[in-house]
C-alpha cells in the first residue's frame, strides 16, 4: 500500500531505481541524504535544502555552456510551440535538424558526410557498431565484425556499447553477449609504461601490441577500433605522445575503421573543437552527444565519414532502405537546443576558454598537488583533469581498493560545496566543469579540493 502523504524524498526512495546506486541500501534508507536538484545557474547547482554546489563535473561532463541559459530554454520553447515532434523516417525532416546537420558537417573532423541522430551516447555507439557491421556485409566481408575497444574505455551502458566499455562492473552481473568485442591496453603511461620507456616508446609498444592482437584475432575478422581521444570515465587519461598516430598506422595496415568516441571531448572540452582535431586523429566514424546540446535536451549523433558513406550507399541496392531508426531520431527539440547551444559555445568562444582557463586549471592543479603525499599523478587537458591518489607516490603504490579513498575525497569535496567525481576505477578524482568557468571559480575549485584532500591526509 502506498501512502499518499509521502515526502518527495520518501516517494523517490519507494519509486525510483537509480543508475549506479546500491539498490537495496537505498531502498532501506541507508545511503544518507538524497539531493533533489532544483535549479542551476552558471557553474552552480542548488538542491531542495537551498544548498549551493560548484559543479566541477558539469553534471556528467555535459553541461558545457553552464546551467540556466535562457537562450536554449527559449529555443526549446519556440520549437515545442511550433512543432514538438515529427519523425524523420522515409522522406520527412524538420528545419532545426537540417540546419544542425549542415552546421555539424562544416566543423567535423576528417570530412564527415552524414549525421545519424539518437538520444544518448550509448545508442549512438550502438549505431556505430551496426554501421561497421553493415559496411563489411556490403563489402562482402561478413566475417570482418570484431570491434576492439580499450580496457577502461567508456562507451555507454547498453548491450553493445556496454560491452565496448572496458570496465568489468558493466559486464559482471549482466552476461553481455561480448563475442564480437575485444579490448586492447589502456594507454596510461603512469601505470603501464616500463621503466625507462619514453612516452613515444610506450605509444609504439601499445601500437605493436594492438598489431599483434589483430594478427592473433585474424585481420580478416577485425572491423573497427573505438576510442575516446582522451580516455574519460576510465580515468581521464590524455593519450601519451604519439599514441594516435601510431595506432592509426596499425588500423590502416589491417583495413580497420577508427571510431572516435567524442561524447566527452567533442564541443570544446580539450580546448579544440573536437578531441580528434586536438590529437590529429583521422576517424571514419565520430560519436557525439553530451556537449552537443549541453544536455538541455537528450541528443546524440553518429557522424559518418567518406569511406563508410560510399559503401552505405552501395548497400541500398543490396538491402533496400537503411533499416535502422528510433522514434526520436532527429527530434526537433534536440536539434533546436543544439543550435542554440552551439550559438553560445561559438559566440562566447568557450573552446578558447577551455584552452585558456583550462590551461590555468591544469597549472593550478600542478602547483597545488604535485609532490602531495597522497597524489601520484596530476593530469589533464583543457577543462578535463584528474588527480590520481596513491598510498605512496615514491614507490607508486596504489591504495587498497577497499579503502575507497577516491570516493571519500569526493565526499569531502561535496561537504565543502564542490562536486568532483570519483571515477569507477582506482582512486581518481575527476574535474570537468562547464566550459564557461572563470579563473576565480577555478581558484575556488582547486582550493576546496585541496582542503578536502588534506582533510584525509
Ligand atoms: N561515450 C562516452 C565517451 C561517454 O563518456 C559516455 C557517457 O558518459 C557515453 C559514450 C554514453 O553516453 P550516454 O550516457 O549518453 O549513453
Amino acid at each position: 500500500e502506498r501512502s499518499h502523504n509521502l515526502s518527495l524524498e520518501e516517494m523517490d526512495r519507494q519509486s525510483v531505481l537509480h543508475p549506479f546506486t546500491h539498490a537495496k541500501d537505498y531502498a532501506a534508507g541507508e545511503l544518507g541524504d538524497l539531493r533533489i536538484v532544483t535549479g542551476g545557474s552558471g557553474v552552480t547547482i542548488h538542491d531542495q535544502k537551498g544548498r549551493a554546489y560548484l559543479d566541477g563535473f558539469a553534471g556528467l561532463y555535459c553541461v558545457n555552456v553552464g546551467y540556466g541559459r535562457k537562450e536554449i530554454a527559449d529555443a526549446i520553447h519556440a520549437q515545442a510551440s511550433q512543432l514538438a515532434y515529427y519523425h524523420a523516417y522515409a522522406m520527412h525532416s524538420n528545419e532545426p535538424t537540417i540546419r544542425l546537420s549542415d552546421r555539424l558537417l562544416r566543423n567535423a573532423p576528417n570530412n564527415m558526410q552524414r549525421v545519424y541522430y539518437g538520444m544518448s551516447g550509448s545508442d549512438a555507439n550502438e549505431t556505430q557498431a551496426k554501421l561497421v557491421w553493415y559496411y563489411n556485409n556490403v563489402r562482402g566481408k561478413p566475417e570482418k565484425k570484431k570491434i576492439i575497444a580499450r580496457q577502461r574505455g567508456y562507451h555507454g551502458a547498453s548491450v553493445c556499447s556496454g560491452s565496448m566499455t572496458g570496465l568489468p562492473v558493466f559486464h559482471q552481473a549482466f552476461d553481455l553477449p561480448m563475442e564480437r568485442i575485444k579490448h586492447a591496453a589502456t594507454p596510461h603511461y603512469y601505470w603501464n609504461a616500463r621503466k625507462g620507456e619514453s612516452e613515444q616508446e610506450f605509444s609504439k609498444r601499445l601500437a605493436a601490441e594492438l598489431d599483434a592482437q589483430i594478427e592473433a584475432e585474424g585481420p580478416e575478422t577485425v572491423a573497427a577500433f573505438i576510442g575516446e581521444p582522451v580516455l574519460g570515465t576510465g580515468g581521464i587519461i590524455p593519450p601519451p605522445e604519439g599514441y594516435w598516430a601510431e595506432i592509426q598506422k596499425v588500423l590502416d595496415k589491417h583495413d580497420v575503421l577508427l571510431i572516435a568516441d567524442e561524447v566527452v571531448c567533442g564541443f570544446g572540452r580539450t580546448g579544440s573543437y573536437y578531441g580528434s582535431q586536438h590529437y590529429g586523429m583521422k576517424p571514419d566514424l565520430v560519436t557525439i552527444a553530451k556537449g552537443l546540446t549541453s544536455a538541455y535536451v537528450p541528443l546524440s549523433g553518429a557522424m559518418i565519414g567518406e569511406k563508410v558513406w560510399e559503401v552505405l550507399q552501395q548497400g541500398s541496392d543490396q538491402f533496400g532502405p537503411f533499416s535502422h531508426g528510433y522514434t526520436y531520431s532527429a527530434h526537433p527539440l534536440g536539434a533546436a537546443a543544439a543550435l542554440a547551444n552551439l550559438d553560445i559555445l561559438e559566440g562566447e568562444d568557450l573552446t578558447g576558454n577551455a584552452r585558456d582557463t583550462g590551461g590555468y586549471l591544469q597549472q593550478r592543479l600542478h602547483e597545488t598537488f604535485d609532490g602531495h603525499p597522497l597524489v601520484g599523478e596530476v593530469r589533464g587537458v583543457g577543462l578535463l583533469a584528474a588527480l590520481e591518489f596513491v598510498a605512496d607516490p615514491a614507490s607508486q603504490t596504489a591504495f587498497d581498493p577497499g579503502h575507497k579513498v577516491g570516493a571519500k575525497i569526493a565526499g569531502a569535496c561535496l561537504e565543502r560545496g564542490l562536486i568532483a567525481r570519483a571515477l569507477p576505477h582506482g582512486d581518481i578524482l575527476g574535474f570537468a566543469p562547464p566550459l564557461s568557468i572563470t579563473r576565480a571559480e577555478v581558484d575556488r575549485l582547486v582550493e576546496t579540493s585541496k582542503e578536502a584532500v588534506d582533510a584525509l591526509t
